[in-house]
């Protein structure tokens, strides 16, 4: 017996209709196609112009840009080599975009550039509920402004989309993380403090208090949630200009009418984040509350090899979360298109005159669909109706003779002749009429 394939464990086909693969429900190819709209639509209010980058780079850039201690790049990369080059299939989109701006001096446009993305991304993680090896990002970089106001539009903007697709059950988080220094202040008392604990900490954590002590914030075990009520707080070290600027950042959001919570253990554990950092999270999405993240990174230019700071500002979020919430919502997507005429033929010269007639109707704009397989006339019906044609024209070779065919109203059934030489005409006819009653 011959092997067959099978998707990878963690990643999804998107057919054409919604469908349920390792017991997730996966949205149908025209339902993504709808969101993408609604996320296209929102970054045109926003005047975002797209950028597409590929779904590979140089690791040693994914490494920089993401950072090595980070789990995605430490565990979770899917690496390859090729000759002299190690690759990394994206993790994120962040990186690649200030690549982008960077190699192709994209400032020399002019003014701040404002960049969307939606794309795969690939991370090596244990595939669960909300949480898989392929996935999908949409998000958006303001790249060249440190202002407050830069921030709060991202942050408006990503709302937007999910205000647009009616989620309406969100909580969005804001913290800030100050200026290096002030990180660094934070990092140093925060190693102190947990040093004086390091016998009750797990291996996970001793490791991250020589490493990254910020990371230890994060863990989920309930013994270890208890030292961080007492732990240095970030807000504590945050330095002026910092808190001058989130001061800003909140009142711009309550100018607009943006909820919020302010959460001071809502970290970033690489450095050159910078400021503001919020997340947007769903009760609805269990574990993997996360629907969006972002922030600012001014720092992140630099680490990437500019020679100047390039202060920038982003949120990232993931599609198949967006989908989960949409289903929680209950939200309906609108069905696919339909074929406007579906064209039938019996015998042999029908057959052909319907494959060269369709090919005009298409010309002139229709959406048309035919039988490719000389199947009967009971089953070409069939096929009319499962691509939901409202009408469908019948040609036999004696009707073609007397220059007639036979028009069949799907819904009502009805039937009536119709000439075969202006069929465009009539099929114009018959849409009017129906867009008229819808
Ligand atoms: P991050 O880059 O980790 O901040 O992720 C940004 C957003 O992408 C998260 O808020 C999630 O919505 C989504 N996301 C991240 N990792 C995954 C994954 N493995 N599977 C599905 N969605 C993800």
């Amino acid at each position: 017996m011959s092997k067959t394939y099978q998707n990878i464990k963690g990643t999804f086909d998107i057919l054409p209709e919604a469908s349920t693969s390792d017991g997730t429900n996966v949205a149908g190819s025209a339902s993504w196609q709808f969101v993408e709209a609604a996320i296209r639509d929102v970054m045109a209010l926003y005047n975002v112009e797209e950028i597409r980058t590929p779904i590979f780079e140089e690791t040693e850039l994914i490494a920089r840009g993401v950072g090595q201690l980070t789990d995605i790049v430490s565990k979770e990369m899917f690496a390859f080599e090729r000759g002299d080059t190690n690759y990394v299939l994206r993790p994120e989109i962040t990186a690649p975009v200030m690549r982008a701006y960077l190699q192709h001096h994209l400032d020399q446009r002019g003014g701040v550039q404002k960049l969307f993305y939606v794309g795969p991304c690939f991370r090596a993680e244990r595939p669960q509920k909300g949480r898989y090896r392929q996935f999908h990002q949409f998000g958006c970089e303001v790249i060249g402004t440190d202002d407050a106001r830069a921030d709060v539009e991202v942050i408006a903007m990503m709302l937007a989309v999910y205000e647009k697709l009616h989620i309406s059950r969100t909580e969005l988080r804001i913290n800030t993380l100050g200026d290096a220094p002030s990180r660094a202040k934070h990092k140093e008392a925060l190693k102190t403090y947990f040093e004086s604990y390091r016998n009750d900490l797990t291996e996970t954590s001793r490791k991250r208090l020589d490493t990254n002590p910020l990371r230890i914030l994060d863990t989920k075990e309930e013994s270890e949630r208890t030292l961080l009520v007492d732990a240095p707080r970030l807000i504590d070290f945050i330095d002026d200009e910092s808190r001058r600027d989130f001061d800003e950042v909140k009142s711009l959001l309550a100018d607009l009418g943006i909820s919020y919570r302010e959460d001071h253990f809502l970290v970033r554990g690489l450095d050159y984040y910078t400021r503001t950092a919020f997340e947007l999270e769903s009760p609805d999405l269990g574990a993997q509350s996360a629907l969006a993240g972002g922030g600012r990174y001014d720092l992140l230019a630099q680490e990437l090899g500019s020679k100047h700071p390039v202060p920038a500002v982003g949120f990232a979020a993931g599609m198949e979360r967006l989908f989960l919430a949409l289903q929680a919502h209950g939200v309906p997507f609108p069905e696919a298109q339909g074929i406007d005429v579906f064209m039938v033929a019996l015998g042999d010269e029908a057959v052909r005159w319907t494959f060269n007639q369709s090919q005009q109707l298409r010309r002139d704009g229709f959406r048309v669909g035919l039988d490719l397989k000389g199947r009967s006339m009971k089953a070409q019906m069939r096929e009319a109706n499962r691509q939901r044609a409202p009408f469908a024209v019948i040609v036999g070779n004696d009707e073609l003779g007397s220059g007639v065919a036979q028009l069949k109203d799907m819904v009502t059934g009805a039937q009536s002749e119709i000439a075969v030489s202006n069929l465009s005409d009539t099929i114009r006819t018959l849409k009017a009429a129906e867009a008229s009653v819808d």
